[in-house]
């Protein structure tokens, strides 16, 4: 038992995976997540080796491997469908988000998740940081783990954040039911490469739903919304001509959400006076890794090592400055490198230069990074200084 109490602002997956790993650690944590409940529906995602090996730590390896579908190969495809590439995807798990959050909360106790709770503010420099909530209510803690997302209200009480940086690019995502396509479809990832745009597709469970993303140039005068849902057909026009398993799968979307893309470029700090940005509120970044939810979880976990064992004010600053210099130069390269594959993925180079074009790239130092081992060694560098 540590002593320690945390606040975490949001629970999301970077949230909820941090407020689990400092759980197992005996640390007093408390979740406010300004949803009143997980959403059923949301997206797909890769939760990558690198993102597994912590949750597995967690006691979450049965969980997850009882739900997400294990996607062995990635194929790489012009837009005729002509293969130019496939690789092995390193242990990748295709999941709903809402499977992945909810089965993340279900291994933290109950009582920690507060659900409706809307954070107005994080303050920091009073003598324990204080979160403020839109009804008027506050709470304290020793430290306040901001973890509210890409556009996050409360890292302002760390760091003036850069601007958001719009890609330029719009992601049309949705479910299909992929029962009875090829299992060349229905099993595995593939990647459709053209000139201004690219779409991926890949499993997310046992029961044959398939998750895609059409990543298309944003149509001009957008409205400043940045997620909402669009009639199914402006993807099937966004992609006619092209291979025909293309038209199979996007012919069964029904429900497709818009969501238009930005991330920031890396910020410091991420640190202060008790308060530490965590996830894309630290980091965000482009999918064109399929890192930002594993960089999450990673954090968490490099997080929690750091502050095992957490004993007064100047301990806790010397861990989570720890926890900054542990995470950033990692989380940098991979924000950069994200935005690299946006453009190549999209990019108008001929496909035959293939190697290019992001995905043969080595991802070892990706998929091969073990976080937990990370934190623990971050924090015995600690002890022997
Ligand atoms: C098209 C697309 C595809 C992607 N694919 C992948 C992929 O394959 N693999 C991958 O690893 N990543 C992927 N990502 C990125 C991933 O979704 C994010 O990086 C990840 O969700 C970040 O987790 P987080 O916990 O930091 O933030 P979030 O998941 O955004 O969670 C933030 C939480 O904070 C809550 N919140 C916000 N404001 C407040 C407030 N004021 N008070 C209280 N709570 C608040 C929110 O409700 C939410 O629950 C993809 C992203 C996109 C756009």
């Amino acid at each position: 038992m540590t002593g320690l109490r945390v606040a975490v602002v949001g629970g999301g997956i970077g949230g909820a995976t941090a407020a689990l790993a400092l759980g197992r650690l005996g640390v007093d944590v408390a979740v406010y997540e300004r949803r009143a409940s997980v959403p059923p529906v949301g997206s797909g995602l890769g939760l990558a080796a690198n993102g597994r090996r912590v949750l597995a730590e967690l006691g979450l390896g049965t969980a997850l491997d009882a739900t997400g579908a294990p996607i062995g190969t990635m194929r790489l495809l012009r837009a005729d469908g002509t293969e130019v590439a496939h690789y092995d995807t390193g242990r990748l798990l295709g999941m709903r988000r809402a499977d992945l959050v909810r089965i993340v909360l279900d291994g933290l106790g109950p009582g920690v998740v507060h659900q409706g709770r809307d954070c107005v503010a994080v303050v920091a420099d009073t003598e324990r940081p204080v979160v403020r909530f839109v009804d008027g209510s506050s709470t304290w803690a020793d430290v306040v783990v901001v973890a509210d997302g890409l556009r996050s209200r409360c890292a302002g009480a760390v760091a003036t954040p850069p601007a958001l940086r719009p890609s330029g690019t719009s992601a049309l995502r949705g479910f299909v039911d992929g029962r009875g396509l090829p299992d060349h479809l229905s099993t595995g990832q593939n990647a459709w490469l053209g000139p201004d745009r690219h779409l991926l597709s890949y499993p997310v469970d046992r029961h044959g739903t398939l998750n895609f993303a059409a990543f298309v140039p944003r149509p001009a005068g957008s409205a400043d919304e940045w997620s909402f849902r669009v009639d199914a057909q402006t993807v099937r026009d966004a992609y006619a001509g092209w291979d025909p398993d293309t038209r199979a799968i996007l012919a069964r979307a029904t429900e497709v959400y818009r969501y238009d893309l930005a991330d920031r470029d890396p910020f410091a700090p991420w640190v202060r006076a008790g308060v530490v940005l965590l996830g894309d509120a630290a980091h965000p970044m482009l999918p064109h890794m399929g890192q930002g939810a594993n960089q999450a979880i990673e954090d968490g976990a490099v997080l929690a090592a750091l502050l095992d064992g957490a004993g007064g004010s100047a301990d806790v600053t010397e861990r989570l400055a720890a926890y900054e210099a542990t995470r950033r130069p990692r989380t940098d390269r991979i924000q950069e490198q994200s935005r690299r594959n946006g453009e190549r993925f999209s990019g108008a180079r001929d496909l035959t230069s293939g190697g290019d074009r992001g995905p043969t790239q080595d991802l070892s130092w990706v998929y091969g990074y073990d976080a937990g081992a990370a934190g623990r060694a971050a924090a015995a560098g600690l002890r022997t200084s």
